[in-house]
């Protein structure tokens, strides 16, 4: 495995950055994952369009402009020989002082990595997952803006370690006022009385890619779509659910905090978005 590190190809054993990044010693940085299909890369501006934003809202200059840093991402790949696979995408504030302030860190450095793909087992497709309710809430969008994907994961991690405690695989997390905002990695939908629904931003979620391709199939199957406030009552009730991530792509959920959702089977909806989705990808990536 080949990994880029501000320019250069290093190889696995050998691709290391300073102990003194901030990245590393505060989590001051930001990433993207992005899926590589049929040897192609699946939305990479939108990925790369994201990453700049979110660096942008945090003050970090990233020092390469968007169209080389889309090159950088290709040559990555095609140096990888990778076919089908995921990339993950880091700028971190750079090499500084023992100190919050990011102003000694001269350089942000740039990560490229391409490697394999964890998939979840295809039956998980086929049957639904069952996901909890974290206790451990979102940060708010006040004091961390949902829509920056930084370094910082620990909450979204600590959400995670409850899911596993209660023997699931993802956690459904509220934000501080109780409104349902998103899963520990994955965006949330509901499907309610044939209308599509999901929680806005400000409600704690990011602004997900694969959120927003399954907004794109809701608009041209003419299914009826709202971002929107969600309790868990909303989710307990709904007709179906499913999350959404480049990672997981679409996957149903089956039952929430121990009750069925609809008759507890993956709905014909959620079906019709995976199906839509598959093509999506397809005609992206054929
Ligand atoms: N929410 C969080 C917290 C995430 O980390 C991710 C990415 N894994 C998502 C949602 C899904 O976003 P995307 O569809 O852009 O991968």
């Amino acid at each position: 495995m080949k990994i880029y590190i501000d320019g250069k190809f290093h190889d696995r054993g050998e691709a290391k950055i300073s102990v003194l990044d901030h990245g590393l010693l505060y989590g001051d940085g930001v990433f993207e994952g992005i899926r590589i299909y049929n040897r192609k890369i699946f939305k990479l501006t939108e990925h790369i369009d994201r990453l700049y934003h979110s660096a942008k809202a945090i003050l970090l200059d990233i020092p390469m402009q968007q169209a080389e840093m889309e090159q950088a991402v290709q040559e990555t790949v095609s140096i990888n020989a990778k076919v089908d696979g995921y990339i993950r995408l880091i700028v971190t504030r750079g090499e500084g002082a023992l100190g919050l302030d990011p102003a000694p860190c001269e350089k942000p450095s740039v990560i490229i990595i391409a490697g394999d793909i964890q998939l979840y087992p295809q039956e998980y497709y086929e049957k639904g997952i069952a996901i909890i309710t974290a206790a451990t809430r979102r940060v708010p969008a006040d004091s961390l803006d949902p829509r920056i994907k930084s370094l910082n994961y620990l909450n979204n991690i600590m959400a995670k370690v409850e899911a596993k405690q209660a023997g699931c695989l993802e956690a459904v997390m509220l934000n501080h006022e109780g409104y349902v905002s998103e899963c520990t990695a994955d965006n949330i939908f509901i499907i309610s009385r044939g209308t599509l629904l999901t929680p806005a931003p400000h409600y704690g979620a990011l602004d997900g890619i694969t959120r927003a391709s399954v907004i794109e199939i809701s608009q041209s199957c003419g299914i009826p779509q709202r971002d929107t406030a969600l309790t868990r009552y909303d989710l307990y009730t709904a007709d179906e659910c499913f999350m959404t991530g480049t990672g997981a792509e679409i996957m149903p959920v089956t039952k929430i905090d121990g009750r069925p959702v609809g008759d507890g089977k993956p709905g014909s909806m959620t079906k019709r978005f995976i199906d839509g989705f598959r093509n999506l990808v397809l005609q992206n990536n054929p």
